[in-house]
C-alpha cells in the first residue's frame, strides 16, 4: 500500500494534535472496589460521602483533667481516670475532675478539659491555676465531618491524604475506575531485547522499557506486546487482535513514511482511521494517532528520544483521557537560553536541559545538554528537563526567551 495521504498532511501543531488526542481517547467505564492499601494512584469512581460522624465522640485534646465546672470553684475532686481506648460510665458531677488524656472519651457531665500544666495537683483533687472555661480542650464529635458530608469528590487521583481519610471514617475499600488499559509494542527487525545477544545490524530495544517505564501508574494496566517484525501483515494483525481489549495501544518504530515504516499503513489495513500524521515539533514528527475498536492508538517515532518527547506530550492526555481526567495543560516555564543555536523554521525544538542559573528576576536560565540528535538517550540523564524552543526565523541567542519543561511535572499524574 503507498501512503500519499500521510506524505502530505501538514504538520499539525502541539495544541493541534493533542485535542485530537483528547478528542480520540475515551473514558473507561466500570468500576471496582480496591482495598485501601491498593488504591493509591486510583481514580475515585464516585463522590465519596461520610458514613459516619468525625470525631466518632466527644473526646480531650489534651492530657490533663476532665472538669464538671462548678461556679467560681478552682478546687475539683479527683474521683477517677480515663485514658484513650476507654470509656468512663459514671457520670461528673459540679466539682468533680477526672484524669484523661489525649483521646480518650470525656466523661458525662464533664463542660471542659483543664491541660496539666495549669493544674496543680494534691492528694485526691486539683486546683486550677488558669481560667477554664466550658469547652475548652474538647473536641466534639462531628465537628470536622457530619454523616453524609462529602469527602472527596468522584475523579480524585487517591493518594495519602483520602486513604487517610477514607480509614478515619471506617471505610476498608474505595470505588475506583476500572484500569485503563495500555497494549505496549515496538516494531523493527534490527530489535533485540536488551539482555539477549546481537548478531550484526541489531540493537537492543530501549523504547519499550523506557516507555513502560514513563507509562507505569497504579491506575494503568500496562500489557507488554514485545517486539514486531516490520511486516505489515504481521503489525496489522497485531491491531486487529489488541483493539477491541485495549483502551490505549502505544506502538514505537516505522512510525515515518520509509518504505520500512508500516505503522500507519497496517493501521489503515486493520481498519482504523488516523486523526494525527505528523507533529510540528523536532524531534519527535512522525508522531501519529488514530482510532480502531474503541482503542486510541498513539504510533511513537523509533528514535529513542523522538519516542520519548512523543510520549511525554502525547500520552500523557491520551491517559488523562481514559481515565476520566481533565487533560493538564502543556505549559513550558517561562526561561532565557543559557545557549545560542539556530532556530527551526516550523518546529519547536525540544533538548535536553537543566537549570544553570537565575538572572536578576529570578527567570531559570537553561543550559543545553548534548549535541542533539533524535537518537540519544545519554543526554538525558543530566537533564532535569526540556529546553523548549519556539520555531521562528532568527536563531536563539543567549538570554531570549524559551520554554523549560521540568521532568517532575511532565511525568507526574
Ligand atoms: P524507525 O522509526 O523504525 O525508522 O526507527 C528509527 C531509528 O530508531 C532506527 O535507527 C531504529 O533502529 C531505532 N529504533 C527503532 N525502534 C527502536 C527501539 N524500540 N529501541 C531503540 N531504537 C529503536
Ligand atoms: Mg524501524
Amino acid at each position: 500500500m503507498t501512503m500519499p495521504p500521510l506524505k502530505r498532511s501538514p504538520l499539525l501543531t502541539i495544541a493541534e494534535a493533542r485535542a485530537a488526542v483528547i478528542a480520540g481517547a475515551r473514558p473507561v467505564e466500570g468500576e471496582e472496589a480496591v482495598p485501601l492499601a491498593l488504591s493509591r494512584g486510583r481514580i475515585l469512581a464516585r463522590d465519596l460521602a461520610s458514613p459516619r460522624a468525625l470525631p466518632v465522640f466527644d473526646h480531650s485534646a489534651m492530657d490533663g483533667y476532665a472538669i464538671a465546672l462548678a461556679p467560681d470553684a478552682a478546687r475539683y475532686t479527683l474521683v477517677g481516670r480515663v485514658v484513650a481506648g476507654q470509656a468512663l460510665s459514671a457520670r461528673l458531677s459540679p466539682g468533680e475532675a477526672v484524669r484523661i488524656f489525649t483521646g480518650a472519651p470525656l466523661p458525662a457531665g464533664a463542660d471542659a478539659v483543664a491541660m496539666q500544666e495549669n493544674v496543680a495537683t494534691e492528694n485526691g483533687a486539683i486546683t486550677l491555676t488558669q481560667t477554664l472555661r466550658a469547652g475548652d480542650n474538647i473536641r466534639r464529635a462531628g465537628e470536622d465531618v457530619a454523616i453524609g458530608d462529602a469527602l472527596v469528590p468522584a475523579g480524585s487521583v487517591i493518594d495519602a491524604r483520602h486513604i487517610g481519610l477514607a480509614a478515619a471514617v471506617g471505610l476498608a475499600t474505595l470505588p475506583v475506575r476500572r484500569k485503563a488499559r495500555v497494549a505496549l509494542v515496538s516494531t523493527g527487525d534490527e530489535l533485540v531485547e536488551s539482555g539477549g545477544a546481537l548478531a550484526p545490524g541489531q540493537i537492543y530495544d530501549s523504547n519499550r522499557p523506557m516507555l513502560a517505564a514513563a507509562l507505569e501508574r497504579p491506575a494503568l494496566e500496562l500489557v507488554d506486546f514485545g517486539v514486531l517484525r516490520d511486516d505489515r501483515a504481521t503489525i496489522s494483525a497485531f491491531f486487529s487482535r489488541v483493539a477491541p481489549d485495549f483502551d490505549l495501544v502505544i506502538t514505537t518504530g516505522g512510525a515515518s513514511v520509509g518504505d520500512e515504516d508500516h505503522i500507519a499503513a497496517a493501521l489503515a489495513v486493520a481498519g482504523g482511521s488516523i486523526d494525527v500524521a505528523r507533529v510540528a515539533i523536532r524531534p519527535g514528527k512522525p508522531f501519529t494517532h488514530g482510532r480502531l475498536a474503541g482503542a486510541s492508538i498513539a504510533i511513537l517515532p523509533g528514535n529513542p528520544f523522538a519516542a520519548f518527547i512523543a510520549a511525554l506530550l502525547f500520552t500523557r492526555p491520551m491517559i488523562e483521557r481514559a481515565l476520566g481526567l481533565p487533560a493538564s495543560d502543556f505549559e513550558p516555564l517561562p526561561a532565557r537560553a543559557g545557549f545560542a543555536q539556530p532556530r527551526t523554521r516550523e518546529r519547536t525544538e525540544f533538548a535536553p536541559a537543566r537549570i544553570a542559573g537565575r538572572d536578576g528576576n529570578g527567570t531559570p536560565i537553561i543550559e543545553r545538554l548534548g549535541r542533539g540528535g533524535s537518537a540519544r538517550l545519554q543526554p538525558l540523564i543530566g537533564a532535569d528537563g526540556l529546553a523548549v524552543i519556539a520555531p521562528g526565523e532568527t536563531p536563539v541567542a543567549a538570554g531570549d526567551p524559551i520554554g523549560y519543561l521540568p521532568f517532575g511535572a511532565a511525568f507526574s499524574l
